[in-house]
């Protein structure tokens, strides 16, 4: 006999408490796991619709008291039906349960209470309003700046905005309405003031927003191709327009860190409250008040990080990804999904457009329109004039150093940021390399210390120990080397911490901030960061990664890229698109309003395509060397790929049973490439192994894994992704 776990109410809470149900044999073979089915529910019996979510042969619950499902439930187009259709999906396509799924899937049900719409309005005219603006600027009130700022080209601004992502506390929007200059309104009626609409496109914005309208029922997907400030937004808005003309809604993908309220209020000066948002550190029951409104029809757009394209639209007729190569789209826990491959599925679902839209489009995405699987729109020019492209230079760090140059700052660098400060400009450093600080290495035997849990080095944090950011174990630091007892053992490589120490050492004279992962883990941390910077707090901002994604700095005209090749060294075969995407997005900082940038990159490999065409922001360039070589290592794009990584405490049995799983699933056209060490052999005691499968299609590769999840002995497990 088998039984059915069921849920009846689509929320992620549901899951927590199922209901068991009998299948009748009649029924087996007819219903699985994901069905919608009829039940008998509660004492009197009443028929509702629930869905199955597990199914197995044990009875909970003494047996003769369960209840019978009745019989599949009929297919109907509910909004209900489609996400745990999605749900569905994305666990065959992604492995993990469909509990799995479905938590990332359904919106975690939280009590709400509902606000009513409120606005901040301007009660004088835009006059009166520019001139407090310009008063508090002078004075440095930052607050009072940034909510007069908006409100001197609009009437008015959400207030939910204005305390959410503007962080604007209830004082100051006080001290203004004492003022007299806004008044805090409550509004029943929809507000669709449509400002941000009046832009008028040009040719090239035009006939993207042209042919997205009158291609989209072919069903491909379209990848917008546009030099950053080419108005690819502005592209997006006018066929959300259209789009909710026709009574659909839109979701649009935004870079968690790209998501500030500056791009909020541009889709506000548009659509007025028809719009929404999520965010990663929203609370649980504003995220769910969202959905709701999503669901009931209250919202139209919905802009957010990859969460958001979970928003439960039930007419859904766009999704936008923004900025489609970044690898935050990519979720990192089960199930690991790409945000393009479940956007192309519910698009397909129900006839919805997708545009992908990029400056330095994924390798990916950029084959598929290569090959005609995509439809490519191209914006080349930048839409406001005055804008230049910066110029990028390379240095060659290897001649520094045959003519004495022992510094991290290359000869051309100093000079750069000497000018750059003395102009009174900003300068930002980037850092092309996670971690915090240096790591220990003995300088007789050159062993690096590791964690002993972990195969990776641990790092110097400023505290004085050494930590491992693997698993958090933390050790004092040692006098001596632990493998030859050398006392010449120092702390080598350069982080974050270790420039910044750097700059200040050469620059006196100049204000450092630092943004990484370590200053940036409170709530909002690297909006304040970020803010404090656009207002000028400190000169220089060195940090990693994220100073380089999608913020406007007007007063930034250098921006030095120490190491470049750092993650060219990562054994990975995306390792050059990963720096190009990375070099090219700093570049684009520099000189990004009317003040010409400067962009200087350090680097032991300047012959690099990767770095050449960053430094040229030249992506044809780079994509035509890329492919040659994905083509001819048969890599993907070109091949579907699984990366299979095994787990076990005893080493040698994992690489018996690695080599017997790989030989197992070899077959015609499926290659398998390992047993190999995986690039971090073991962390927190366990070790770990990896098999790369290639094949030519997805379809190939999701056998290959159902097979090796079957046949996989005890006490391995196995994990695995696909590169898509
Ligand atoms: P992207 O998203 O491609 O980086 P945006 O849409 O943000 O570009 O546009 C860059 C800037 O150009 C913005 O300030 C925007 O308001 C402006 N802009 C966009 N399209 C036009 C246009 N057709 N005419 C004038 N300005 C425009
Ligand atoms: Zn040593
Ligand atoms: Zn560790």
């Amino acid at each position: 006999m088998l039984y059915a776990d069921v849920i009846i109410d689509i929320s992620a809470a549901a899951l927590d408490r199922t209901f068991q149900y009998r299948i009748p044999e009649s029924l087996s073979g007819s219903v699985d796991v994901g069905s919608p089915v009829m039940i008998p529910f509660g004492t009197g019996n009443k028929v509702r619709k629930g869905y199955i979510v597990g199914i197995g042969n044990e009875p909970k619950f003494d047996p003769g008291r369960l209840k019978d499902i009745i019989g599949p439930a009929p297919k109907d187009l509910s909004i209900e039906d489609t996400m745990m259709g999605l749900a569905y999906w994305m666990r065959e396509q992604y492995g993990g349960t469909l509990y799995d799924a479905l938590r990332t899937v359904l919106p975690v049900r939280k009590k709400v209470t509902k606000q009513p719409k409120r606005i901040i309005r301007r009660t004088v005219n835009e006059e009166e309003i520019r001139r407090a603006y310009a008063e508090a600027s002078a004075k440095k009130h930052k607050a009072k700046a940034r909510l007069l700022e908006p409100l001197c080209t609009q009437d008015f601004i959400p207030y939910e905005i204005a305390s959410g992502k503007m962080n604007i506390a209830k004082a100051t929007i006080d001290f203004y309405v004492g003022a007299g200059l806004i008044e805090v309104a409550v509004t029943g009626q929809e507000m669709y003031s449509g400002d941000g609409l009046n832009v008028p496109l040009n040719e090239e914005q035009q006939k993207a927003v042209d042919t997205v309208i009158k291609k989209r029922g072919e069903g491909k997907p379209f990848l917008l191709f546009g030099i950053t400030g080419s108005g690819k937004t502005e592209v997006y808005i006018k066929v959300i327009e259209r789009v909710i003309r026709e009574g659909k809604q839109a979701i649009v993908l935004i870079p968690e860190i790209a998501l500030t309220y500056q791009t909020l209020l541009r889709f506000y000066r548009c659509f007025g409250d028809r719009v929404g948002y999520v965010h990663s550190k929203m609370a649980l029951s504003d995220r769910y008040l969202q959905c709701e409104k999503a669901r009931n029809g209250e919202i139209s757009v919905m802009i957010g990080p990859r969460s958001a394209l979970f928003t439960p639209f039930p007419n859904l007729g766009l999704i936008v990804i923004d900025e489609e190569q970044e690898l935050s789209y990519h979720s990192e826990t089960t199930p690991k999904y790409y945000s393009d491959e479940v956007a192309i599925k519910r698009t397909r679902d129900c006839g919805a457009a997708l545009v992908l839209g990029s400056a330095t489009p994924s390798v990916k995405s950029f084959r598929r329109a290569e090959t005609g699987a995509y439809i490519l729109l191209e914006l080349t020019k930048r839409a406001r004039e005055g804008a230049e492209l910066p110029k990028a230079e390379i240095v060659d760090m290897r001649e520094e150093l045959t003519s004495g140059n022992r510094s991290i700052f290359s000869r051309k660098l100093r000079q750069a940021m000497t000018e750059c400060l003395n102009a009174g400009q900003q300068a930002m450093l980037f850092l092309n390399r996670r971690g915090f600080s240096g790591f220990l290495s003995c300088r007789s035997c050159g062993e690096v210390v590791k964690c002993p849990h972990c195969d990776v080095s641990m790092t110097v944090h400023r505290s004085g120990r050494l930590t491992c950011h693997y698993c958090g174990h933390t050790a004092p630091l040692p006098t001596v080397c632990p493998s030859c007892g050398s006392k010449y053992i120092a702390a080598f490589g350069t982080g974050t911490q270790k420039i910044e120490e750097l700059v200040k050492k050469e620059f006196p004279q100049a204000r450092v901030m630092r943004m990484d992962a370590d200053t940036t883990k409170g709530k909002d941390g690297y909006e304040t960061i970020l803010s404090a910077f656009a207002e000028g707090k400190a000169d220089i901002l060195v940090g990693t990664q994220m100073i380089v994604k999608g913020h406007d700095f007007g007063n930034v005209t250098l921006v030095g890229v120490l190491a470049a090749d750092l993650s060219l060294g990562v054994s990975e075969y995306s390792a050059a698109e990963r720096t190009f995407h990375l070099l090219a997005q700093a570049a684009g900082r520099a000189g990004r309003d009317r003040l010409p940038g400067q962009v200087v990159i350090q680097t032991y490999r300047p012959d690099h395509y990767a770095l050449i065409a960053a430094a040229a922001q030249d992506y044809r360039m780079f994509y035509a060397q890329e492919i040659r070589f994905r083509k001819l290592a048969n890599y993907p794009p070109c091949a579907g790929m699984l990366r299979v990584l095994g787990l076990g405490k005893d080493e040698a049995a994992l690489n018996e049973a690695m080599k017997t799983l790989a030989e197992a699933v070899k077959t015609n056209g499926v290659t398998v490439l390992g047993p190999a060490p995986d690039g971090m052999r073991y962390a927190m005691d366990i070790f770990r192994t990896v098999l790369y499968v290639k094949a030519p299609g997805k379809d190939a590769l999701i056998k290959v894994r159902d097979r090796l999840e079957q046949i996989v002995p005890e006490g391995i497990t196995l994990q695995f992704e696909f590169s898509e």
